[in-house]
């Protein structure tokens, strides 16, 4: 039987991408979220026999535990697992609460966690891991103390159960996504369009196709990356013309 491929924050956005991708590249893939209504939105767009949708929230071992089970039981044991569930907001450091750096911690941080150890327990023959970290985590973005700091710990645990389990048949890498067209449109969208070399944000499907690469067997060797897909926006210093 085929590995399967676990995508959570699957039911839209980056995730959705992912999922859809995942499919067309032969993996039999389930599908994790929160939200019931993109669920099952979700479920009706796919139509597809290889995917299943479960409704867990990545920040609860239990349902976690329920929903990895219930995975291994209708698709087989795991080979791949996408952490994409993640949550944002923008906050100035004054206006940023412990409770808000606890919760944006808790699901983009202890959530891409609990999910990568419910995947470890029921790895296949191998696992690869791919963590959708962002820029933020990377480089200082006004308002995204919390946001920043969470994909910041995506990173850094990424690459320490990449050290840890190398010699275990599971790979841990990172896609760090620039801004990326999810359908929501933000007052600070020039801002960001400015500062990208490519003048753009970026689509979905194009993060789709750096996680599905490190996914695969194509990329054996990868392991502890953070592959940057943002249109050249960590590269660059001064933007503007002059
Ligand atoms: P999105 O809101 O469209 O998708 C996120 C999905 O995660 C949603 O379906 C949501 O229901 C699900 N989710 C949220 N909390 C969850 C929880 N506790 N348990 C299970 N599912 C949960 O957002 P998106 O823009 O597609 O973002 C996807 C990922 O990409 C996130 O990790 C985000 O931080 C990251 N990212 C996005 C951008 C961007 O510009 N859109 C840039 C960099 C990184």
């Amino acid at each position: 039987m085929k590995q399967s491929a676990v995508v959570t924050g699957g039911a839209s956005g980056i995730g959705m991408a992912i999922a859809r991708r995942l499919l067309d590249d032969g993996w039999p893939v389930a599908i994790i979220d929160v939200d019931e209504q993109a669920l099952m939105a979700a479920e009706e767009e796919f139509a597809d026999d290889n995917a299943i949708f479960l409704q867990a929230d990545v920040t609860d071992e239990d349902e976690m535990e329920t929903a990895f089970d219930e995975i291994v039981d209708r698709l087989g044991l795991i080979g791949g697992l996408v952490n994409a569930a993640g949550i944002s907001r923008e906050a100035a450091a004054e206006d940023t609460s412990a409770e808000l750096l606890r919760e944006l911690l808790d699901v983009n941080l202890v959530g891409t966690f609990i999910a990568s150890k419910a995947a470890l327990e029921r790895m296949g023959e191998g696992l690869s891991v791919v963590n959708v970290a962002s820029v933020s985590g990377m480089r200082a973005n006004r308002g995204h103390l919390a946001y920043g700091a969470s994909k910041a710990g995506v990173k850094l645990m990424s690459e320490v159960l990449a050290l840890e389990l190398g010699n275990r048949g599971v790979r841990v890498n990172c896609v760090a996504p620039g801004p990326t067209e999810t359908g929501e449109s933000t007052a600070a969208r020039r801002l960001w369009v400015g500062r990208v070399p490519q003048a753009r944000y970026g689509e979905p499907e194009e993060i789709a196709a750096a996680v599905a690469f490190l996914l695969s067997p194509e990329a054996s060797f990868v392991n502890g990356h953070t592959l940057a897909v943002d249109g050249g926006f960590l590269a660059a210093g001064v933007t503007a013309e002059v």
